[in-house]
């Protein structure tokens, strides 16, 4: 049985990530998105709430399931005996970054390759980043990202808006 892991930080999970979980659930028999806890940043939404929004948006695809993990992903991925790694490929940009990411696990993990998909067109701009600071400014990103994530920002980003009025005012504010 193929099984492959899907990592990242998904913060939030926007359709280009979508389309590339689509994508490999149906080249591999079974597809772990893996959601990293990365102490060196800061995310907008929690580990929790990343793993718990990607398993709502992969509910209708039966081989495909939101984990996470820490540590080193080839070791996450030898104890669930995972032998490929699935990342996206967006543009040129991306590809040094991402070859020297396959370049070093392979050199510590050589029993564990990383297959990339590239974006498909549409989604070859898009990015978490970009997703929060559109919505940060009120721009509409429901074109950006599934449903139930739109949902989610938007109560986010206004409690966030909220607490900063807040400290700003010092005073609560409702
Ligand atoms: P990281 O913090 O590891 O960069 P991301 O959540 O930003 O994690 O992305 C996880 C993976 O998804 C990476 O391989 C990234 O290149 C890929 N990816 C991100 N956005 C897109 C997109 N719009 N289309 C295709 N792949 C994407």
């Amino acid at each position: 049985m193929s099984r492959a892991i899907y990592p990242g930080s998904f913060d939030p999970v926007t359709l280009g990530h979508v389309d590339i979980i689509r994508r490999s659930s149906e080249i591999f028999d079974e597809v772990i998105v893996g959601v990293l806890h990365n102490t060196s940043k800061t995310p907008l939404f929690s580990l929790e709430e990343r793993v718990n929004m990607l398993n709502e948006v992969v509910s209708d695809i039966p081989n495909v399931s939101a984990v996470c993990f820490d540590g080193l992903l080839v070791d996450f991925a030898r104890q669930n005996h995972i032998k490929v790694i699935v990342r996206g490929l967006r543009a040129v940009t991306d590809f040094e970054y991402e070859l020297q990411l396959a370049q070093s696990n392979r050199k510590i993990a050589p029993d564990i390759d990383t297959v990339f998909l590239t974006t498909s067109i549409d989604y070859a701009y898009l990015s978490s980043s970009i997703v929060k600071e559109y919505a940060r400014f009120g721009a509409d990103v429901s074109e950006l990202v599934p449903d139930n994530v739109l949902h989610l920002l938007n109560n986010k980003l206004d409690i966030d808006k909220n607490k900063r009025e807040e400290k700003r005012d010092g005073k609560k504010r409702y």
